[in-house]
């Protein structure tokens, strides 16, 4: 008996990357799925692959800024499962130009999909859900801290502030809502700024990156009732990072030198 067996669960972003692991490792905990995503060829084959492994999972087409879509999606839920216990509001982008540069179409973009989108989601879900419901927001360790990106930053700040009151508003239902904030993660969301991805790899205190495997483990225990008495957590999973990876990095230096 799989951690998630007779859950019916919905990611978003699910085509590749942490998204994509989540969807495995709830297959094979043995969740229904309906996985969705805008890259539409790489969300059907990762269907199609879990399916022929026994899974009962489908993909859907869903742009998360997109109320109708949402409503689309729900609704097909609906029609093959008749409910949602679990949503992963994971999709997410950012954009590279620091405060200073970023254009406001730049800045709102970041905003509608990696903050607009779960909020969407949540209102869209939460109706479905029934009590065990979990619902999870991929935040970032850049919503803890300062980062280049104040637009990415802002909006996975604003994750925490959304899921602090989701909590608090479907408690009473029995719906549990927490965040997740991952460090450097070695996904295609890093793309090609290996100099970016080098600075934060040797800064993390484990000095690597994670895998997304290792993200969706996490997720895993969120969304099951393992988790049954957490609700408006924050959890980090980021190899360190957090705990100071300057004074980490300090540490390091002094050691190096005898001092
Ligand atoms: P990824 O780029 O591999 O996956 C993100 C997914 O979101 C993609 O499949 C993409 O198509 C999808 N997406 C983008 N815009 C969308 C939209 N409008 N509607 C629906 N789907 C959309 O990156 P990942 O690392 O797997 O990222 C997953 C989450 O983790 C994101 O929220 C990201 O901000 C967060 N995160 C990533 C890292 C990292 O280092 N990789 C670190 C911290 C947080």
């Amino acid at each position: 008996m799989g951690r998630l067996s007779g859950k019916i669960a919905l990611i978003t972003g699910g085509s590749r990357g942490q998204g994509a692991a989540e969807a495995r490792l709830f297959a094979a905990e043995g969740a229904s799925l309906v996985i969705t995503d805008v890259l539409d060829p790489e969300g059907e084959a990762l269907a199609r692959e879990l399916r022929e492994g026994g899974a009962v999972v489908d993909y859907r087409h869903l742009d998360v800024t997109q109320r109708e879509e949402w409503q689309s999606v729900v609704r097909h839920a609906q029609s093959i499962h008749g409910r949602i216990d679990i949503l992963v509001n994971n999709a997410g982008i950012s954009q590279r130009s620091g405060l200073m540069d970023a254009t406001l179409e730049e800045w709102e973009n970041v905003l509608r999909v990696n903050l607009t989108g779960p909020f969407l989601g949540i209102q869209e879900t939460a109706p479905m859900m029934t009590q065990g419901g979990s619902i999870i927001n991929i935040s970032s360790i850049g919503g803890m801290l300062g980062y280049r990106s104040a637009a990415y930053a802002a909006s996975k700040w604003g994750i925490r502030g959304l899921s602090h009151s989701a909590a608090l508003a479907l408690v009473d239902r029995g719906i549990r809502v927490n965040s997740v904030h991952p460090g450097l993660i070695d996904t295609p969301f890093l793309g090609n700024r290996m100099a970016v991805s080098e600075a934060l790899r040797k800064l993390t205190p484990m000095q690597r990156a994670g895998r997304p495997d290792e993200v969706a483990a996490l997720v895993l225990f969120l969304a099951s009732d393992d988790a049954s008495f957490i609700t408006g957590s924050e959890i980090v999973v980021d190899g360190g990072f957090f705990t100071g990876a300057a004074m980490k990095s300090m540490m390091r230096t002094l050691d190096a030198e005898g001092a």
